[in-house]
């Protein structure tokens, strides 16, 4: 016989898989009815936690090559020679949308990056803007609540997102971005990806240095009206990625650094550690270093793009965190957040496990299911044995120094300056972005409480009085 047989879970060759197994025409069904009893078991597990945010997504394997060495910078393994090629994964996402949402929904896109290198996983856990609307964790939960739908009526609901930013301006730059012509990208081709957090590079000398990844689109920034957003089919993304990878039109972004030495950094006009700011480009040039390309489509959604667990807690030696309040939350809160979503051996899964030898304590757990939960390995350290896996000291990031004058304590980044690159973004778009900015920003604004809408054209006439002067006639105009 040839072809393949059906089997059950465990391997035993099915002989119907159309009927049950019945007492009679017209009677109950059986106990033995293992097939049965197996599919349903099974089918009622087959959804894991939704990602609370970054739910809907579309990932594809492909290659970050370098273009020059950066081990100057960094001792990091898959950055030192020109030429070096590492495989990546990339998953990209709507942001506060569930799973049922649109692609084409207002909302950041999430752009993370898995680098398997030589010494472990990299991941660069990005969106498609450069900052953010926060500079402090404690405030995630309550901005994400407030974005998401109305929890009485389930509904979207830009009363509560404005009610949110009219609290917060530290928001005003991100939401600028959100609101302009990029706030809807045409795909996930047509769009940059930031690093937006500042990290470390370190090298062999033990310098350290801060560094923000930017990953800009060769395919150019397109970007979708809202009224034709509403009109496009909900996967049209994924759809535009997958078919662009399968007919070989691979996407490519070339991949640009802005560095400051530990120095530079102390001297920079601006705290280089707040994710509401950009480095801007005139203090911190762009130094092109390489280019990622997308190449091969996943051959299960499920096991790859839903199980796949970004941390940026996944760093390797060379490159290390930086100070930013938002990153280190964010350390902690990605993998706790993957122990829930997929479990506590989500490094096993395929797609996840690094492509270099594990050698590590840890052992058992639900689903241990990489090799033989490392074999008749010791499990403790430190031990006697000669060729069990040993910490290499050399490989400890560079000492970080504190203010000598710091005191713990709750930290206030209420004196921070929010308008002035809200203002600069503003002015750096043409005539018409202005416009279309203002008019989706009066759109949702008009539905918030008028002390909302005057708190908010407060704050965006100190970013910039031509831009709250749009804002209000565009307010005036929807009344
Ligand atoms: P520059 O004047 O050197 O460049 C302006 C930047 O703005 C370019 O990177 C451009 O991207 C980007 N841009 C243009 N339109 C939009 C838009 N609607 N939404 C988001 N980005 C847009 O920048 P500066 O460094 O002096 O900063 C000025 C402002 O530019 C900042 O306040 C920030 O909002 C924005 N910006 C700055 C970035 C940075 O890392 N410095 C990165 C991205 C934005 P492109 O080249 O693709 O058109």
């Amino acid at each position: 016989m040839t072809g393949k047989t059906l089997t059950t879970s465990a391997g035993a060759p099915v002989a119907d898989d159309n009927n049950s197994i019945s007492a009679g025409p017209r009677g109950p069904l059986t106990y033995d009815n293992v097939q049965l009893f197996e599919k349903l078991a099974h089918f009622n597990r087959e959804r894991i936690p939704e990602r609370v945010v970054h739910a809907r997504g579309t990932g594809a394997y492909g290659t970050f090559s370098l273009d020059q060495s950066l081990s100057d910078y960094t001792r990091a393994s898959f950055l030192q020679t020109a030429g070096q090629q590492t495989e990546v994964f990339v998953r990209f996402s709507t942001v506060g949308g569930g799973q049922d949402s649109s692609d084409y929904a207002r909302d950041p896109r999430g752009f993370a990056v898995k680098f398997y290198t030589e010494q472990g996983n990299f991941d660069l856990v990005g969106n498609n803007t450069p900052v953010f609307f926060l500079n402090d964790p404690m405030k995630f939960p309550d901005f994400v609540h407030s974005q998401k739908k109305n929890p009485q009526t389930n509904l979207p609901d830009p009363a509560r997102m404005y009610e949110f930013w009219a609290n917060h301006p530290q928001s005003l730059h991100q939401m600028t971005i959100l609101m302009s012509d990029r706030g809807i990208p045409r795909s996930w081709r047509h769009m940059h990806g930031f690093g937006s957090h500042t990290l470390g590079f370190w090298n062999r000398a033990g310098e350290r240095f801060w560094v923000k990844w930017h990953m800009k689109t060769n395919q150019g920034i397109e970007c979708v009206p809202a009224d034709e957003a509403a009109s496009l089919p909900p996967h049209g993304a994924q759809q535009d990625l997958v078919e662009a990878i399968e007919r070989g039109d691979h996407p490519s972004w070339t991949v640009q650094l802005q560095i400051l030495t530990e120095d530079a950094a102390r001297q920079f006009p601006i705290n280089p550690f707040d994710l509401t700011k950009v480095w801007p480009h005139a203090l911190a040039p762009l130094q092109n270093i390489g280019t990622l390309t997308l190449n091969r489509n996943v051959d299960n959604y499920f096991a790859e793009t839903e199980q796949a667990a970004f941390a940026p807690s996944n760093l390797v030696p060379g490159i290390c965190a930086s100070p930013d309040k938002m990153l280190q939350a964010r350390l902690i809160a990605y993998q706790d957040a993957q122990r829930y979503r997929v479990g506590v051996n989500h490094n096993q899964l395929p797609v996840n496990a690094p492509r270099c030898p594990v050698h590590h304590h840890q052992r058992d757990g639900a689903m241990a299911v990489g090799g033989t939960n490392q074999d008749a390995g010791i499990n403790f350290y430190p031990n006697n044995g000669v060729r069990e896996a040993k910490p290499q000291a050399d490989l400890a990031p560079p000492p970080l120094p504190l203010l000598e004058e710091a005191w713990v304590q709750p930290y206030s980044q209420d004196d921070e300056d929010y308008f002035e690159q809200a203002g600069q973004l503003y002015r750096v778009m043409s005539e018409q972005q202005q416009s279309e900015l203002a008019a989706t920003i009066a759109g949702g604004l008009a539905q918030a409480e008028s002390a909302v809408q005057k708190r908010m054209l407060e704050y965006i006439g100190r970013a910039d009085v031509g831009y709250a002067a749009r804002v209000h006639a565009a307010l005036e105009a929807t009344a």
